[in-house]
């Protein structure tokens, strides 16, 4: 899926051009994609002059962090409300099993994707 590097962006319009389902706009500070509307055709890559639209795999370690971090906050937040350290324990085995369940949905769904290419 791509993204726009704002950094990058120097608001040119090509990308709005070349967007076969108006997914992306001029915002304040740089194109942006509506991710919605996004179909993933990919002819936005490869036509930025700045090379401003990106591939998600480099936010691959980004995502990992946030995860990291989204977990360890409520980890905290379980021992403050529910006042027990064991609460941040039971928090962590929680975080655990939702991630495990997303790997889960994700090995199965690329699964299933792969048996639509030998259809
Ligand atoms: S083509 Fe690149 S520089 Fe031009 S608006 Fe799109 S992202 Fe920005
Ligand atoms: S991948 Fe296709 S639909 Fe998505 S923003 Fe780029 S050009 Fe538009």
């Amino acid at each position: 899926m791509p993204w726009i590097r704002q950094e990058d962006c120097v608001s040119c319009g090509e990308c709005v051009e070349r967007c076969p389902v108006d997914a992306i706009a001029i915002a304040e500070v740089s194109a942006a994609i509506d991710m919605a509307s996004c179909i993933r055709c990919g002819l936005c890559h490869g036509i930025c002059p700045t090379d401003a639209i990106r591939h998600d795999s480099e936010r691959v370690q980004e995502w990992v962090e946030a995860n990291v971090t989204r977990a360890t906050d409520s980890m905290d937040l379980c021992e403050r409300y529910l006042g027990s350290e064991a609460e941040k324990w039971k928090c962590l085995d929680r975080m655990i099993n939702h991630f495990d369940r997303e790997m889960k949905i994700a090995a199965m769904t690329v699964e299933r994707l792969r048996e639509l290419t030998k259809a």
